[in-house]
């Protein structure tokens, strides 16, 4: 059977996943055409094994070894056609935000600096500073795995919501390239609170998402995280009046359909775990969403989170969510 060049059997993953969780996987391929693409079709219809899509393992938490085949996405392209950009899965997603501005293309400035690839991004439907992909995309193309085929997503089709899409619940889809519709006229959005209001342009308000990143949030390749560890939960108006009354200073916001989003952050801050630790993980004291790890093992990180979901849920009744994708 004819396998794609960088294949690889029993190969380490600590290097594929920004916790440095030193697990392996049977197998490894890192996918760089559509040609390999149908070539790991016929490997995964001939063995029947289980298998993972990793893009740069920046939203992944590892549980054990994986008994299968995981695919490393890597393929490359970025064309600009009209006010759209289609880029292909392995290209850096903050290199697309740059590339996009550069060609005066604006909409993506508040997206700036979130880690990991092109392909992960409408997965979780990945959003900042009132600002979410799914504003943005024109269609997904996939690569059905079970099928053998390309299949094509519109924005409606692809079922975005707040880190949710489509794609989460059918990890059979492998997305290989993304059609973003963007605008020649800079319309800087500067709701979100932390944000400077008056700003010169797309360049500047770049800056200022990038200024205020590197404040608040820990570097994974200094300190291993995954960034939000959960997700902020949603809550109806009934459950918020309930909360206010006892926590009359808890952060939300009002959504469009009338529930509210509370700040997961502000629940951890003000259960007094900010700056917590556990073995070898904890809270960062930059940002009380954030969970660093020093171990190759994920025990200590799960078992803590699950502590700390047990507290908030103790304190303030409600159940928070992981963010990232568990796997293994
Ligand atoms: C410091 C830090 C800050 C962060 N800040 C933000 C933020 O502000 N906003 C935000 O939304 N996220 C944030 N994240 C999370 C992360 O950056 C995003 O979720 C990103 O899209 C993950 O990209 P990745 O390539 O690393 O995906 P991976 O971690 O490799 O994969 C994530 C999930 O997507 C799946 N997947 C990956 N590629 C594909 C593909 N081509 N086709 C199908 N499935 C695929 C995987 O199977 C997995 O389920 C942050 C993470 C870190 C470490």
């Amino acid at each position: 059977m004819k396998l794609p060049k960088n294949f690889s059997s029993n190969h380490s993953l600590k290097e594929n996943n920004s916790l440095k969780l030193n697990y392996a996987a049977d197998y490894f391929v890192s996918c760089n055409s559509e040609k390999e693409l149908f070539l790991i079709y016929d490997f995964l219809e001939e063995k029947k094994i289980k298998y993972w899509i990793f893009g740069d393992g920046t939203n992944l938490i590892l549980k054990n070894n994986l008994k299968g085949l995981v695919i490393k996405n890597n393929l490359k392209g970025f064309s600009v056609n009209g006010n759209s950009v289609i880029v292909s899965a392995g290209e850096n997603w903050d290199d697309v935000v740059s590339k996009s501005l550069k060609k005066n293309l604006y909409g993506l400035e508040n997206l700036s600096g979130i880690p990991g690839s092109v392909g992960a991004s409408p997965i979780q439907n990945i959003g900042a500073y009132g600002s979410e992909i799914s504003n943005f995309v024109n269609y997904v193309e996939t690569f059905n795995l079970e099928k053998g085929r390309f299949e094509i997503f519109s924005n409606q089709a692809c079922n975005f919501s707040y880190r949710e899409s489509i794609f989460k619940r059918n990890p059979n889809l492998m997305v290989t390239k993304i059609c973003l519709d963007l605008s020649q006229e800079f319309k800087p959005n500067t709701h979100y609170e932390a944000l400077p209001k008056s700003v010169k342009n797309a360049s500047e308000q770049r800056k200022n998402i990038l200024s205020i990143r590197s404040q608040k949030l820990p570097d994974h390749q200094k300190i291993p995280n995954v960034g939000s560890f959960f997700k902020n939960p949603i809550i109806s108006e009934m459950q918020l009046k309930k909360l206010s009354a006892d926590f009359p200073d808890i952060k939300n916001y009002l959504l469009e359909d009338k529930n509210y989003k509370v700040s997961a952050a502000w629940l951890i801050e003000n259960a007094g775990l900010k700056n917590s630790k556990k073995g070898d993980c904890g809270i960062s004291n930059k940002h009380a969403l954030v969970f660093y790890n020093y171990s190759e093992s994920s025990d200590f990180i799960l078992s803590y989170s699950s502590e700390v979901i047990d507290i908030i849920k103790k304190k303030f009744g409600i159940i928070l969510e992981y963010e990232p994708s568990i796997i293994g």
